[in-house]
């Protein structure tokens, strides 16, 4: 998972990269309908002679036993067509036997490592069999488990639910605003209920989609057939379908970027100008194929999709599947130059998680269904050199210049370096209470710290590159402990677990290295300041100017902040609402804290522009630049007594450094 641009630069010391997430999938046997031999079908056999009764008995047991291992097939079928109107209408035919039928709906969603399923949006749920409705109850310890009564004789439930999409814009992941006028992405574990007692492998889906008319859609879930607007699936395991998502829309278009490894890009639009991007643009995409190639040296899906959708209304993010994403950006992302240079990042992150998160992936995140908990501190591994690897393959795909992906890594580190959260929270507990963090507000967040695996994993593992290419004098990198990790034949989806022992063995294997103390020192460390050994090992170091760089003028220009962070430790909006302000630095030292509102600067209407003139002209001088402050009704003025003028931080070349960060990014 990725977080959008939009809510991570949430201030110009964002977390994540500055601006800017199968197993084992196997199709089971055709499974023979539960065989209820019930007890009355025993009785009816009173005249049968002992032997008889017996004989039936067994078989009796024999069926019940036979069809509790026999796991099953379930029918379902999801109605897209209303979902301009944001509602999407599900049946499913399960099977069942007398007595409580224990029913989950979806609740730790693979890629979003947190208990977050949308269960509140589940509504107009009806059990039937045999022409009855059957009664059900929540669960009062689990509220994503449903039981239900099923009288003698039924062998088969069919299930009704309706799946409430946001009618108003909603941000967050996958169960945030999915559906516009003219387009939807449907996730499978949104529309759907699965038995008790069965990994999520060995329960076969058979799935279809009516769409809406006149729609395309795009989705790696094998199709069977399809007639007009409504398409048939594959049956595949529960495992496979919650992991292939399916976007459909009125303006469609479909990119094929390579043939082996198969891949294309299918891409949804609120409008069918945000599709005609410049060609370079295609390239570079099919670029990011070859070049992961050459990365990990192998693949593991069978066709790869890029599930592209551009809009203002749906929620922005990316999440990882096995053989697709399912990234969300501006509209004109692809069009404007500016949204398209900031969203780059992106697909390379969701990309590289077929082979790091999907293909292998913490044995504690390797759950057998959707409800048991996740445990997240591999994240650093999982998230965090995702981060890395999609930033290395941004340049490498020429999605970004060197001297962008630069830009990028400079705040990066700098906003790491001036975070005083570190002081009490180390980077595995940012992992460990990932589920928590990811739904943190935004206020407090250099106190509180983030979800800082995925900035810092970019740093770290950056570092880990840098002492393989020197450790080995230039002979191996990065990429070798990616063809031994990652790599190996290539197949199709499948899952390979591993342990942070793991991890440090196969890093162990590329060279030989005290890496078991370097991770537990980056991990459990207090700082002060950043990791910033990669950087400063690959020949560069972070410096601090009064101009800020391309990358970070476009971010605060399109996403709305002031980018004062550096200088006054107070992060704040165009309009001067303070988002947060840094512990111990001079707004928060002064009495200003996050939730309060800028009004105005040295007795001037407040804009990023005055502010910013009011800084310059502080800088040497005695003068304080002060701000007035609403804070819910009251007014205050606060004298900040800051002189070092504005900071903006940048990577600048050590010349007496080789410059292995060049090699990183260069196109292999
Ligand atoms: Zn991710």
């Amino acid at each position: 998972m990725n977080f959008p641009r939009r809510d991570i630069q949430r201030n110009d010391t964002s977390r994540a990269s500055l601006y800017a997430r199968v197993v084992d999938c196997y199709i089971l046997n055709d499974l023979l309908p539960p065989q209820i031999a019930s007890i009355a079908s025993i009785r009816r056999v009173g005249r049968m002679k002992h032997a008889r009764i017996l004989g039936a008995i067994c078989i009796a047991f024999c069926s019940i036993l036979g069809w509790s291992a026999s796991a099953p097939n379930v029918t379902l079928s999801v109605d897209a067509t209303a979902a301009p109107r944001k509602i999407f209408h599900a049946t499913l035919k399960i099977p069942a036997i007398a007595g409580d039928l224990t029913l989950y709906y979806p609740k730790w969603i693979p890629g979003e490592h947190a208990p977050d399923g949308p269960v509140v949006d589940l509504a107009g749920l009806f059990f039937k069999a045999n022409g009855q409705t059957l009664k059900w109850r929540r669960d009062l310890l689990d509220g994503f488990t449903i039981h239900v009564d099923v009288p003698a004789g039924v062998s088969e439930v069919d299930a009704e639910l309706d799946f409430l999409s946001p009618a108003t814009f909603e941000s967050g992941f996958s169960s945030g605003s999915s559906a516009t006028a003219k387009l939807a992405i449907i996730s499978w574990n949104q529309v759907l209920l699965y038995p008790k007692g069965w990994k999520a492998d060995e329960i076969t889906y058979t799935a279809s989609l009516k769409i809406p008319e006149g729609w395309k859609f795009g989705t790696p879930l094998p199709i069977a057939s399809q007639n007009g607007n409504e398409i048939h699936f594959a049956p595949a395991p529960l495992t496979t379908l919650v992991d292939s998502p399916v976007i459909t829309g009125e303006f469609l278009k479909v990119v094929p970027l390579a043939e082996e490894p198969r891949s294309e890009m299918d891409i949804a639009a609120d409008s069918g100008a945000a599709l005609d991007a410049p060609p370079e643009v295609w390239e570079h995409y099919k670029s990011l194929v070859d070049q992961a190639l050459k990365l990990f040296g192998a693949y593991h899906y069978r066709h790869y999709h890029f599930l592209y959708t551009l809009s203002d209304h749906v929620a922005h993010f990316g999440l990882e599947h096995h053989e697709s994403d399912d990234s969300r950006v501006d509209e004109r992302a692809l069009v404007d130059d500016t949204a398209r240079k900031l969203s780059a990042g992106l697909l390379p992150h969701e990309y590289v998680h077929s082979w790091n998160g999907k293909f292998r992936r913490p044995a504690g995140l390797a759950t057998p269904d959707y409800q048991q908990p996740m445990q997240t501190d591999l994240l650093w591994v999982y998230e965090g050199l995702t981060n890395y690897l999609g930033f290395v393959l941004t340049a490498r795909s020429g999605l970004l210049t060197a001297e962008q992906n630069r830009d990028d890594l400079a705040v990066t580190a700098a906003q790491l370096d001036h975070l005083p959260g570190r002081q009490w929270r180390n980077l595995q507990d940012t992992a460990d209470a990932a589920p928590q963090l990811y739904f943190a507000p935004e206020a407090w967040y250099s106190w509180r710290r983030g979800t800082d695996f995925y900035p810092e994993g970019t740093l770290t593992w950056l570092w880990v590159d840098v002492i393989i290419r020197q450790q080995t004098k230039g002979k191996k990198s990065i990429d070798d402990f990616c063809h031994l990790f990652h790599g190996g034949p290539s197949t199709g989806p499948a899952l390979k677990t591993y342990t942070f022992d793991d991890v440090v063995n196969a890093l162990n294997q590329v060279v030989p290295y005290d890496w078991r103390s370097f991770w537990t020192e980056r991990l459990t460390n207090h700082g002060p300041g950043a990791p910033l050994g990669g950087i400063e090992g690959s020949g560069w170091k972070v410096t601090y100017d009064e101009t800020p760089s391309e990358m970070l003028s476009s971010a605060a220009g399109m996403f709305h902040f002031v980018p004062a962070g550096f200088a006054l430790g107070l992060n704040l909006r165009d309009d001067g609402g303070i988002t947060d302000t840094t512990e111990g630095q001079i707004a928060a030292k002064a009495g200003i804290g996050p939730g309060m509102k800028v009004i105005a600067v040295n007795g001037r209407r407040f804009s990023p522009e005055v502010l910013r003139d009011a800084i310059v002209a502080a800088k040497g001088t005695t003068a304080t630049v002060d701000l007035l402050v609403e804070n819910a009704d009251y007014y205050k003025t606060y004298k900040l007594d800051y002189h070092g003028g504005e900071m903006y931080p940048h990577l600048v070349r050590e010349e007496s450094k080789p410059d292995l960060l060049g090699d990183i990014l260069k196109a292999k």
